[in-house]
């Protein structure tokens, strides 16, 4: 008989409709001789909801449902989620999704799940915390300075000065797709960056910004036995990354594999796999360097859940190494059921 596969998706954070963009490409890319696919949304104000289920492989134009349509029906318990051995795949970006918090809750619920485990989830989520760790490996990153929004924040300032120069980039310790983050081109502009940031954490990370080409590396795996791919590059035309150019204007572009020399490819190969073990990495991870024009390479971050759709740097990386999205999926959750046999 057929494995159950639950996808949740949408949910409370900032992410939210990435989510939904990633879950619909999973639903899609499904192997149907192996899984029936049950799909529950997490609306924005963390309400859970019954949606689509499917045994075979949907019309091409269905959707999975959107905050607005889900918000009409009716809530469920999350643990109503539970079904015996069924593998839940949390296509959940940002806090309340990739910070350690949905993966508690499966394990409490004692439910096998793809991706990453508490402790790799929370410890990359927050940016300060991940930058004592690529530290304490030996991972080369940025200078940086570390702002609380109770703190004096004038002497946040002095400190910026001293230890950095401008342009920084100001970005909340806990969120993801560039949300909350500006890039500061003197000291006037610090304080607004900063206010900007607090939305979202009292947590901040003031960083050295850099003229620097932004290289991805894919790494799959669960704790000792990990493999990461040929990296990839982001092109850009825009000041950086930002929201919009990643996910409404369209502005980005990828080369897969990047064009850099071999041994440099292998050395962001060895970074990544070195600060994925070091956080206990599993299932999957994107992560994220910037390389200097004279070389340097700098960990940038690591996403424990990073954009999944058919389209998205992560899935691409592993399709240029042979496996493709379907084979991918059928991985991670091979990843997750040899996972949860050693958590039970
Ligand atoms: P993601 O969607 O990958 O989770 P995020 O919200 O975690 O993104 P970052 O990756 O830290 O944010 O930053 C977003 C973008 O801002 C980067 O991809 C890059 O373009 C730019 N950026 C961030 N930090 C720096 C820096 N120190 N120097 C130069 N550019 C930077
Ligand atoms: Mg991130
Ligand atoms: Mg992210
Ligand atoms: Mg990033």
């Amino acid at each position: 008989s057929k494995e159950t596969l639950i996808l949740l998706y949408g949910g409370r954070s900032a992410e939210h409709e990435v989510s939904v963009l990633s879950a619909e490409s999973v639903m899609r890319a499904v192997n149907y001789e192996r899984f029936i696919v049950k799909t529950y949304f997490i609306t924005k104000s963390g309400d859970f909801v019954k949606t689509q289920e499917f045994t075979e492989l949907p019309a091409a134009d269905e959707k999975l449902m959107s905050n607005d349509q889900a918000a009409a029906e009716p809530k469920i318990s999350p643990a109503a989620i539970y079904e015996k051995d069924a593998v839940v795949f949390p296509v959940l970006h940002g806090p309340m999704g990739e910070d350690g918090s949905i993966q508690g809750f499966l394990e409490i619920l004692r439910l096998a799940y793809v991706g990453p485990n508490i402790l790799s989830a929370s410890s990359t989520m927050d940016k300060l915390l991940a930058k004592h760790v690529f530290e304490a490996v030996g991972v080369p990153q940025v200078p940086y300075v570390a702002a609380f929004a109770d703190e004096n924040q004038a002497e946040i300032a002095e400190e910026v000065v001293e230890k950095l120069e401008f342009p920084v980039f100001v970005k909340p310790a806990n969120m993801g797709s560039s949300v909350g983050i500006s890039k500061v081109d003197d000291l006037t502009g610090l304080e607004p960056a900063l206010l900007e940031a607090y939305k979202y954490d009292n947590r901040v990370v003031i960083e050295q910004g850099v003229d620097a080409r932004e290289i991805e590396c894919a790494v799959l795996g669960n704790g000792g036995e990990v493999a990461a791919t040929l990296p990839g590059e982001v092109v850009k035309d825009v000041a950086f990354y930002d929201y919009n150019s990643k996910y409404i204007d369209n502005k980005i572009q990828m080369d897969i594999p990047a064009k850099i020399p071999a041994d440099l490819a292998q050395k962001i190969q060895d970074f990544a796999t070195q600060a994925y073990k070091a956080v206990n990495g599993a299932g999957l991870s994107r992560c994220d360097f910037f390389v200097t024009k004279n070389g340097n390479v700098y960990l940038n971050e690591i996403n424990a859940i990073p954009g999944f759709t058919q389209w998205s740097m992560y899935p691409l990386l592993w399709e240029n190494m042979g496996l493709s999205y379907s084979d991918l999926i059928e991985k991670l959750v091979d990843l997750a059921k040899s996972a949860f046999e050693i958590r039970e």
